[in-house]
């Protein structure tokens, strides 16, 4: 079949939709942009927000007017979400739940997958990572948290990790395809556990038995975190990166709780401030999320300070939108869509000067870039090691290169960089 993938969402969606791509590919259907009459279309949506729930179904109805013979599939979390809800949808053919999509390739073909394609399919063993510099690596998925705004845990389940030699494979098999970087990523990453490994001996795994040259952190919860990590990135520089995601959500400890979040302000700040007083040019994001019910001013204004305080560079801002399910449906004190929208353009607006403060200081800097793309004037552009974008004007190729430059100058959030060393 002609078959075009659309995928939603987070990194661990973006690994996964690769699987599916080529798993199909195994099965010799022919990949194509969903605007080339594709026979079938698979959806790998996301239903973390409702925002993101809305993208697909507008994608969908778009895809549907202009092929409607076309047949749709779902899958994803917005798969699972469909089957939970036994919601029927007209322009939707098929629902494949998230726990189902890693056999579908074989499925669509009446194949009954065995033990090891399951074990292989259950992780997507990934050859490439089309149309990326830097690939992602799926670790760990579910969650045993719940956050009580939270629909991850219904949608993926408990948290559960990937056999430390499945991922020792894969990361061979990305360096040897060229890939420079790779993103650890998952649900609660912080949470790997395999035999005796931790995500720290995971990653002291990666150093020593691999070349990868850069290895990135996606995501990790606060309780994932601890001063071992942190010393292990600031004694490996050279190949973790010194950029940490941690999600804060709010600053205010009486919305924490109502969240059920496993740490207060107190917590944060600590591991945070250690965080940047070990770890040398390290870059701090994160998730926060405005607009809980019965947030008042004073607890976004905590919020807001804390971010301050900790100069918190790169943020992620959701505002709280219900999800089917969850405890916080049941909170009262709905938050008028005006004031998060009011809330949300401010705390952008603060991350945005946290991160130009934070590219001035690199200014005069050395740094390492990878470069990933050119943009059709010779300006090649990619990210140093602390997740800042750099951009070149270079003649020939620097795709997917490692680069020493020295930061010379800056245009908004980018740096404008002198290339120092080819390595
Ligand atoms: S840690 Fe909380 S917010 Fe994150 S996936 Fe788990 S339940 Fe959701």
């Amino acid at each position: 079949m002609k078959i075009a993938i659309k995928t939603f969402g987070c990194r661990l969606n973006q690994y996964e939709g690769e699987g599916i791509r080529e798993g199909l590919k195994r099965h010799g259907h022919q990949i194509v942009d969903p605007a080339n009459e594709p026979d079938m279309v698979i959806i790998n949506g996301c239903a973390v927000t409702q925002r993101a729930e809305q993208k697909a179904f507008q994608f969908i109805r778009k895809q549907k007017r202009s092929f409607p013979e076309s047949r749709i599939l779902v899958t994803g979390c917005l798969g699972t979400l469909i089957k939970m809800e036994k919601t029927n949808y007209p322009w939707v053919d098929i629902v494949y739940p998230q726990n189902e999509k890693s056999f579908m390739a074989g499925v669509l073909e009446k194949e009954k997958p065995t033990i090891q394609q399951g074990v292989s399919a259950a992780w997507f063993d990934i050859q490439d990572f089309a149309r990326h510099t830097r690939a992602f690596l799926k670790i760990q998925d579910g969650c045993d948290n719940r956050c009580s705004y939270c629909i991850v845990p219904f949608l993926r389940g408990c948290s559960y990790s990937r056999p430390v030699d499945n991922i020792l494979k894969q990361a061979q098999i990305l360096e040897n395809n060229g890939f420079k970087e790779v993103v650890l990523t998952g649900v609660n990453i912080g949470d790997y556990k395999d035999k005796e490994y931790r995500l720290l001996s995971l990653l002291k795994l990666l150093l020593s038995q691999t070349d990868l040259p850069r290895i990135r952190l996606s995501s990790i919860e606060l309780e994932g975190l601890d001063e071992d990590l942190i010393r292990l990135i600031a004694d490996n520089q050279e190949r973790i990166m010194p950029h940490i995601h941690v999600p804060l959500q709010s600053g205010s400890d009486r919305v924490l709780r109502l969240m059920n979040r496993s740490y207060n302000s107190a917590d944060y700040s600590r591991i945070i401030s250690l965080a940047q007083s070990v770890i040398p040019g390290l870059l701090v994001g994160t998730d926060v999320m405005v607009g809980f019910p019965g947030e008042v001013d004073d607890d976004f204004n905590r919020t807001r300070e804390l971010i301050e305080e900790l100069e918190i560079q790169h943020l992620h801002i959701f505002r709280y939108s219900p999800r089917p399910g969850v405890p916080s449906v049941k909170f009262s004190g709905e938050i008028d869509p005006g004031i998060k929208k009011d809330r949300s353009k401010i705390l952008q607006e603060l991350g945005q000067r946290n991160k130009k403060r934070f590219i001035k200081g690199l200014l005069g800097h050395d740094l390492k870039v990878l470069f990933e793309k050119e943009d059709g004037f010779g300006h090649w552009e990619g990210l140093s090691e602390n997740y800042i974008k750099c951009f070149v004007k270079y003649k020939s190729t620097l795709h997917n290169k490692i680069v020493q430059v020295k930061a010379v100058g800056m245009s908004e959030l980018k740096l404008k960089v002198e290339i120092e060393r080819l390595t």
